[in-house]
């Protein structure tokens, strides 16, 4: 192997052994920032070196793939569904059951039941080759690019692997990655996924691959499948994938009785709910893999495995109205308000259903006596009616027409499950909502002022967007409950003070659809102040870097509503920054301006960020890839062969770092 083969193969190894300790074993040995760049060093030695290309290199986990058509896949060995169990009698039939079957001891391996979406991984030679969902059992779809983007998954075994095998496990999404997927979808007005699981399972579909990469998924296993594993038992088996570098969470248990398991069960009924992620039961396996194979299979279930679940925390209570609520967004959400009953430990008096479809397809009618779940949801949920209990008088809901609170007519956009009410600026709990986000920490950040303030003020007239905010007196604030002297001057003052805030957190803060955190930084760096902003096109906004077409329409349409430009001519008359300041714009010029600029290779005297930033700083624009819009390149030592070979098809000039600064001087 010559040096720099082995250079990238070590590199390899290295960041592989650092995913697994962190991902797997969650225990970091290297800071992000080394790991990143070890990780740029060996996408550069890749990029330059194409034939030592490999489709498992810790590269490939960035995702980057399209896929518009999942191929249908046949499972080797089918993927089959489990039977449940609900009590200790169902367990001891279940025993009964299987001992007339086999002779000798029974061992069980118990394990946690995860709750998510079932993959098939095939590995070959120690390599991933395959992910397929479980489809109907028989055949799913090949999934492959969107798995290798999760962490946990290895992409390359270690240790004394079987040179080919099938193995089982649950994609799941652990809460916090979930809260905080929630909190980014809000924070940009979008609607919250509702559970980890079906986000798990919705992931594991998305085309294009580098979006599954930024979402938190882990893979937890619990299956070999295949033939000359070199084990004998279930427990073995989980050990050796475990050794083989999979994420086997170690809950797993061998016991000698069903007593054994009741044990188990009993302790993960409580314990579940300290887990990172969902679970929903047990799982039994008969140990011995030569009794599974005598044991075999019904028509959809193995013989020698058993779900038992954990007791459905669910109820029946009476259903006695639906009431629906208007979010930030206008998104309408009906509520069930049910008879007060205890659930899990706590009372519940309400429950979410959803939208218009999901009252329809259970036909919930006020005054039924409806089936109450509390599941991984934060909110209980509605599983279905009681129908032997349903009054003879009782009506089909209809749902609502107009907006509960400002009576707009609903529209409800092809394709999607909500209603809105379109009454951007006159419907209360939208304007309350906008003018909260406006005032958040990571916008605004006004002292002194909260959300339930905020809703006083709109309710009792005093204000009607944010610009209002910076009319209010002292005088007007202090008769407003729970207002003294002190609050009232602390609000006055907190919000004179926001003035001061820069542009980029201002142009957040106006709560444009799709325009978070990050988007609005963008946005300002590159059009450095609000008019250039508003008299973008779409067709200039997409050629941002990472502005897609549904930010750039949702943009227009912004500053296109007379509303919207009137109040932010407001804003501008109280004296909010809406443009970077001289200090931001320092080292800025126009003289790249129209540029397109490719940036590769090593580089000496700079490093590849700082060129980066110099191009943009210079009004130029940074592309990743070479195309005949490129103007120019500038290359450093090691410019990969087929980039070379393309700017030279498409005539681009290559300039080295001396001349791109000479340039700038
Ligand atoms: P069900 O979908 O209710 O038939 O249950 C079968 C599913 O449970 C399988 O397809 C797996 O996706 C899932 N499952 C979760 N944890 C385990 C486990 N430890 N062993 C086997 N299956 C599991
Ligand atoms: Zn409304």
């Amino acid at each position: 192997m010559n040096t720099v083969e082995q250079h990238i193969q070590n590199l390899r190894d290295e960041l592989r052994t650092h995913n697994y300790n962190y991902y797997v074993l969650d225990n970091a040995t290297i800071s992000d920032f080394d790991f990143d760049i070890k990780l740029k060093e060996l996408q550069a030695l890749e990029a330059k070196h194409p034939e030592f290309f490999d489709a498992n290199s810790p590269t490939q986990r960035v995702g980057g793939a399209v896929t518009k058509n999942f191929e249908t896949t046949v499972h080797e060995h089918r993927m089959y569904s489990l039977d449940n169990s609900y009590s200790k009698e169902d367990l001891q039939d279940w025993e009964t059951r299987i001992k007339k079957l086999i002779d000798g001891d029974i061992q069980y391996t118990c394990e946690l039941k995860y709750d998510g979406a079932s993959i098939s991984l095939t590995y070959e030679d120690g390599k991933l080759i395959k992910a397929v969902t479980r489809g109907d059992g028989f055949q799913g779809d090949n999934v492959t690019a969107n798995i290798k983007t999760i962490k946990s998954v290895p992409l390359q075994l270690k240790g004394d692997f079987p040179p080919k095998f099938d193995i089982r496990g649950e994609i799941v999404l652990p809460f916090e990655g979930f809260i905080k997927m929630n909190e980014e979808r809000i924070e940009i007005g979008e609607e919250p996924y509702r559970n980890p699981r079906n986000t798990a399972s919705g992931s594991l579909k998305l085309q294009d691959s580098a979006e599954v990469a930024k979402r938190p998924l882990e893979c937890l296993l619990y299956n070999l499948t295949g033939t000359n594993l070199g084990v004998n038992t279930q427990f073995e088996g989980l050990e050796k994938a475990r050794q083989w570098g999979f994420k086997v969470p170690d809950a797993a248990k061998l016991v000698d009785s069903i007593d054994g398991v009741l044990e188990f069960v009993e302790y993960w009924d409580v314990h579940r709910h300290d887990l990172p992620y969902e679970t929903d039961g047990v799982v039994i396996k008969v140990n011995n893999l030569q009794q599974q194979d005598e044991l075999g299979y019904t028509a959809k279930a193995p013989r020698w495995a058993m779900a038992y679940k954990f007791k459905a925390e669910r109820v029946s209570t009476r259903l006695n109205s639906i009431t629906y609520q208007v979010g930030r967004t206008g998104a309408i959400t009906p509520v069930a308000n049910l008879e007060p009953v205890e659930l899990a430990g706590t009372t519940v008096k309400r429950a979410s259903l959803h939208n218009a479809d999901q009252i329809a397809k259970l036909d919930i009618r006020v005054n039924d006596e409806v089936y109450v779940e509390k599941g991984g949801e934060i909110i209980p949920k509605i599983l279905g009616v009681d129908l032997t209990k349903r009054p003879e008088n009782s009506e089909p809901t209809i749902y609502i027409s107009t907006c509960p609170e400002c009576n707009t007519q609903l529209v409800r956009q092809e394709g999607e499950a909500q209603h809105y009410c379109p009454n951007y600026n006159g419907c209360n709990p939208q304007i309350i909502g906008r003018i909260q986000h406006f005032i958040s920490r990571k916008a605004m950040d006004i002292d002194g002022l909260g959300g339930e303030t905020v809703a006083l003020l709109v309710n009792e007239g005093l204000i009607n967007n944010y610009a209002d905010l910076y009319k209010l007196t002292k005088e007007q604030v202090l008769p407003l409950e729970r207002m003294a002297e002190k609050s009232a001057d602390n609000l006055i003052n907190g919000i004179a003070e926001s003035v001061k805030v820069p542009f980029e957190r201002v142009l957040f803060a106006l709560g444009i659809r799709y325009v978070g955190e990050t988007v609005a930084k963008k946005l300002a760096k590159h059009y450095k102040n609000i008019d250039a902003v508003i008299n973008a096109t779409q067709e200039e906004l997409v050629n941002v870097d990472e502005i897609g077409i549904k930010i750039a329409e949702s943009v227009v349409a912004f500053f296109a509503a007379e509303e919207n430009i009137e109040i932010i001519n407001n804003l501008r008359a109280f004296g909010l920054k809406f443009e970077l300041t001289e200090e931001q714009l320092s080292g800025q010029t126009e003289l790249l301006k129209g540029n397109i600029v490719v940036v590769t290779g090593v580089f000496e005297t700079i490093s590849r960020n700082e060129l980066k930033k110099a191009i943009e700083d210079n009004g130029g624009k940074v592309s990743s890839s070479i195309s005949s819009k490129t103007s120019y390149i500038v290359a450093g030592s090691n410019m990969g062969p087929s980039k070379k070979e393309k700017a030279e098809k498409l005539n681009v000039l290559i300039i080295n770092e001396v001349e791109f600064l000479r340039m700038l001087n």
